[in-house]
């Protein structure tokens, strides 16, 4: 029997804000912050940008800030972008044959820029681009696949692919016949102001990726017998003679499109008053009574506190035992099965379920380009996951959650799931507002684009008060709906609702490491004016 799911379509009902263009001039405080140190890793790649024909927008702002000129990264892209994927998922051969249409509403540069992520053991073979019906010629480089599409032809390509599916426990391929597939198809590049944005290169950790918001209509052939689970509601269910299944999926104002797949789950929805449908794909059926109070308690939190989410349906699967233990897709949030399995005795399932669902907010309704603002989503989901806690557990249990990542956060201690509260090598960490391709290890990026963030939000919400304080993230949250959020937009967005904050976040945001810590008091205040010793 086939298990395809047969998610209700929703017609979205996306207010789109048009984006702020004021720009947000750097931090007063810190008014040469790490420029040069900057400078140093930025000409590193500068080589490698030149020769792709990409910007330098992944390095970082650059020294002439012009307030005429976008910021690197402000995205210059008219939505909608819009993609028509045929696909064929041949587990057999490890294998997705695709046809891909993309279609775009302005006028792009030539070349045409697409991001192929998926390198390594799995990869994008580009079999053949065109235009009409012509072929045009094109050039693949690492992640890189540039199309000769000159003159003013229609505003559409037609890509023809296949994609190697990795044995694999990453954030890519099939472990144990479950099935993670995301970014498998050629996702047309963001640009800024300076031309088509250079995604930063993967480091084992983090999400390296610069994705734009785009509309998706999805045919997926597979096999019968398959639960999948996709970032957008199926809209059909055919199954055919041969034993295959095809599924039609379709969504709006999507960040890109991802499925999981298995013949082992089994499927439970949580319909929750005032929404969204939370889809269970478990893999250890005794794990449902908590994944449920988790994530009906999580979902009602984040929908009170900042706004309901756009879509109709989303998943949470588990994934077999030495996954990525954790991970946001679009309206896909994973967890490693052994975090619940209590296999993971550091690493707190409750809190990490919350997160990855709190991304629902903050990367996919909210987005961000996540390779060069990492701050912006990680920073939001995880102190939305302490708001879970304070709602769930009590404020008490809130307040010594904070007190405990401030100590940390003094003491120079981890903040990695795999070993939190762990002494940290260096404190000369650098400061928050920068992109991934400046980060060399995974516990100076969890320190300084989770942790830190979160005693930002600590902050911010003591120093406004929760009335204003939630204000401006409900704001925030309606105003980019559907979009990405920048750097200098979140910047605005603060100044806008608390002029009176701004200096406070800059130091939160620019100020280096040891410089904050020797700002904070015992209570986790920060003190202005000059740094004690
Ligand atoms: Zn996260």
């Amino acid at each position: 029997m086939a298990m395809f799911r047969w998610w209700v379509s929703w017609a979205l009902a996306l207010v789109i804000a048009a984006g702020s263009t004021a720009l947000v001039v750097k931090s007063a405080a810190f008014p040469d912050r790490s420029w040069a140190d900057l400078a140093g890793t930025a000409a590193a790649r500068i080589h490698r940008a030149a020769a792709a024909g990409w910007s330098t927008a992944s390095a970082s702002r650059p020294p002439d800030r012009n307030p005429e000129r976008p910021f690197p990264g402000d995205s210059v892209q008219a939505p909608p972008t819009t993609y028509t994927l045929r696909a064929a998922f041949e587990p057999d051969t490890h294998r997705i044959r695709g046809e891909e249409t993309v279609e775009w509403n302005q006028p792009l540069p030539n070349p045409v820029h697409f991001y192929l992520y998926p390198q390594g053991a799995g990869g994008i073979h580009i079999r053949g681009v065109r235009r009409d019906g012509q072929s045009l010629s094109f050039h693949t480089q690492g992640e890189q696949l540039t199309v000769d599409a000159p003159g003013e032809g229609p505003r559409r390509l037609t890509i023809d692919f296949v994609t190697d599916i990795p044995t694999a426990s990453s954030r890519y391929g099939d472990l144990d016949g479950v099935w993670v597939l995301s970014y498998w198809y050629p996702i047309l590049a963001a640009r800024d102001g300076r031309g088509w944005i250079a995604p930063p290169e993967g480091k084992g950790f983090g999400e390296p990726y610069v994705v734009d918001t785009a509309n998706y209509r999805v045919t997926w052939t597979a096999p019968a017998g398959m639960t999948w689970y996709a970032s957008a509601p199926a809209t059909s269910d055919a199954p055919g003679p041969d034993g295959r299944t095809t599924l039609t999926m379709e969504g709006q104002h999507l960040r890109h499109f991802a499925l999981v797949g298995s013949a082992r789950y089994q499927n439970t929805t949580l319909d929750l008053p005032g929404g969204p449908r939370v889809h269970l794909g478990l893999l250890d059926p005794g794990h449902q009574s908590r994944i449920e109070a988790t994530a009906t308690r999580a979902v009602n939190t984040y929908r009170a506190r900042f706004g309901k989410l756009p879509y109709s349906d989303v998943a949470l699967v588990e994934t077999p035992s030495g996954s990525t233990f954790a991970q946001e897709l679009p309206n896909l949030a994973l967890i490693d099965v052994d975090l619940w399995n209590g296999l993971m005795p550091e690493q707190d399932a409750d809190h990490w379920t919350a997160h990855e669902l709190a991304h629902l907010w903050w990367y996919n309704a909210v987005g961000d380009y996540e390779g060069l603002t990492p701050w912006l989503d990680e920073g939001l989901a995880d102190f939305s996951a302490y708001l879970y806690q304070e709602s769930r557990y009590g404020p008490t249990a809130y307040d010594e959650a904070m007190n405990r990542l401030a100590t940390w956060f003094k003491e120079g201690r981890s903040y990695s799931p795999g070993d939190p509260g762990s002494p940290l090598p260096s404190a000369a960490l650098g400061a928050t507002d920068r992109p991934y391709a400046d980060f060399d290890t995974e516990w100076q990026y969890y320190v300084l684009e989770y942790l830190r963030p979160v005693l930002m939000y600590r902050d911010l919400r003591r120093s406004m008060g929760d009335d204003r304080f939630f204000r401006w993230l409900r704001t925030l949250y309606e105003q980019h709906l559907g979009r990405v959020v920048t750097a200098a937009q979140w910047r605005e967005s603060l100044k806008a609702a608390a002029p009176d904050q701004t200096e406070r976040a800059d130091l939160w945001l620019d100020a280096p490491n040891e410089d904050l810590v020797r700002r904070l008091d015992d209570a986790g205040d920060l003190r202005f004016g000059r740094p004690g010793p």
